[in-house]
């Protein structure tokens, strides 16, 4: 670490912290706990205005992840940075990952894009612009944007992600506009570091490149931090994870965004190829893998909550996290003015309060049997749900793309991650070669919940040790997770499981 970074680091701890990122940090205590986590909190581990923020943000809370829909729109491609994993040129549709669209948008575009997904995405609870390019340096047309939207749609929450060079500049036109939610890519602390991840930057009406550069990236990224805080902005930050870059500095990243009062912390893989053109894919700077981006999570145990569940959408992704209808609403076949239906849209809202709660108990009612039933030191299992929407096992082995995660164990359920890999089934028929990718997305998994699933791949998962079982369709995923744990290490037939 610099020098530089040392006095920062000493002078902006403790700074800029406000009543709420103190209120959270007692909450959470040193050490993340099963449920008062971030991502992963409910109303009762948060300060009730923090729950108000984020109980319908499918990124700030895990649980609202089941529930509520996206969009990002790409209406401000001017960069102010380089960084060695973008380039801004690509564009693919059938690519899924940060940075890539299809279409860029101009701001009234943008807005009969939001009012016509509106329209048809009861779901839709978020409005975000996350690149490509950043959308405080592009300032005009994001401030354009939202000011349209808000109007339209009051009911819309609105969230920018940003690279922070230039947002100390917007932070109180973003405050006055009610923008709750800020995500700010902090990839390092230590500006030696940031020089092998931007080449340069453009500030105040010039080009800096080297150490410069980084050093005063990272102190614009530390003074928005704070700013933030003060006014009681919730922070993200995402940081790339870059093998043999910053991979053992991204603990110290954690730390200090911490004590600056982030209240999420989002690490994310690098995703690189030579065929995106940019400087770490066509250099072989390979992602991290797997294995090595749970051991750097787990090395910021006790720091800044962990977001589990990104799933490192598009910069146009529409819809619920995992899922991407940005085809189905391409300018061209939108119509000139949809009308939002705002009773369907409180409709929705007011099920899914209904159903959240119903949720939560039957969670805590199997937890109680569990607890009750498993002997303390029962073993750990690592537990895969397919579900579609709603925290429900309601999809059937063969259609899932992506696994849900929960790890089990005397002390209850919790949530860890999700997994991707190509759906097995194909046009009514299973497929071998995908059968393999499934089995790998799969490893160190002892049990698969689906809806329903076939004999044959039944068979081909208790090959590999994986029980497939499909008696719990459409129960809440907690609860059927608790229910086989406790039917597997039960000493005692608990209640809820005899009924
Ligand atoms: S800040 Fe975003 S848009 Fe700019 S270079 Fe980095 S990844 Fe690309
Ligand atoms: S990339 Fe991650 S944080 Fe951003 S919208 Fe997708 S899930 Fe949320």
């Amino acid at each position: 670490m610099t020098d530089a970074v040392v006095t920062l680091s000493t002078l902006h701890v403790g700074k800029g912290r406000n009543s709420l990122a103190t209120t959270l940090e007692q909450r959470s205590g040193s050490g993340c706990t099963k449920s008062s986590c971030g991502a992963a909190a409910g109303p009762g581990d948060l300060p009730p205005e923090v729950w108000e923020k984020i109980k319908d943000h499918p990124c700030y809370s895990e649980e609202a992840h089941h529930y509520f829909a996206r969009m990002h729109v790409a209406v401000a491609p001017a960069c102010n940075i380089q960084c060695n994993y973008c380039n801004r040129k690509y564009d693919c549709a059938n690519e899924s990952r940060p940075g890539v669209v299809s279409e860029r948008l101009a701001p009234e575009d943008a807005v009969r894009k939001v009012l016509a997904v509106a329209a048809e995405v009861p779901e839709l609870s978020v409005l975000g612009i996350a690149g490509p390019g950043d959308a405080c340096y592009d300032w005009r047309r994001t401030k354009a944007t939202f000011q349209e939207v808000s109007a339209r749609l009051p009911d819309l929450k609105l969230c920018i992600s940003t690279n922070g060079l230039a947002l100390p500049d917007h932070v109180e036109e973003l405050a006055a506009m009610n923008v709750d939610h800020v995500t700010i890519t902090i990839n390092m602390i230590d500006p030696e570091i940031g020089t092998k991840i931007y080449p340069w930057i453009f500030f105040q009406g010039r080009r800096h490149t080297g150490i410069e550069a980084s050093r005063i990236l990272h102190e614009r990224q530390m003074q928005s931090l704070e700013m933030l805080a003060e006014r009681n902005i919730l922070v993200k930050v995402n940081s790339v994870l870059i093998p043999g870059i910053n991979d053992q500095h991204l603990v110290e990243v954690n730390r200090a965004v911490k004590a600056r009062g982030a209240f999420l912390h989002n690490i994310m893989p690098l995703i690189s190829a030579p065929e995106h053109g940019t400087v770490f894919g066509l250099s072989g700077q390979r992602g991290p893998t797997a294995a090595e981006l749970e051991a750097v999570q787990e090395a910021c145990a006790g720091g800044a909550n962990l977001m589990r569940h990104c799933r490192q959408c598009r910069a146009d992704a529409i819809g619920l996290l995992g899922e991407d209808r940005g085809q189905e609403f391409m300018l061209d076949k939108l119509p000139e003015e949809a009308a939002v239906d705002d009773a369907a849209r409180r409709r929705y809202r007011a099920w899914v309060d209904a159903e959240r709660s119903d949720r939560r108990a039957a969670a805590e009612a199997a937890e109680a049997d569990m607890a009750d039933s498993v002997a303390v030191g029962a073993p750990r299992l690592l537990v895969a749900v397919c579900t579609k929407s709603g925290g429900r096992i309601n999809q059937h082995f063969g259609h899932a793309k992506e696994f849900q995660v929960f790890e089990v164990d005397a002390a209850g359920v919790r949530f860890v991650g999700h997994r991707r890999a190509d759906n097995y089934c194909l046009g009514g028929y299973g497929d071998e070669d995908r059968m393999a990718g499934v089995l790998e997305a799969l490893a160190g998994i002892d049990t698969v919940l689906c809806a329903k699933i076939g004999s044959r791949p039944r068979q081909t998962l208790a090959d590999a040790g994986i029980e497939a079982i499909d008696d719990h369709a459409y129960e809440y995923a907690e609860t059927a997770v608790a229910a086989v744990y406790a039917a597997r290490f039960g000493t005692v037939a608990a209640p809820a499981l005899r009924a």
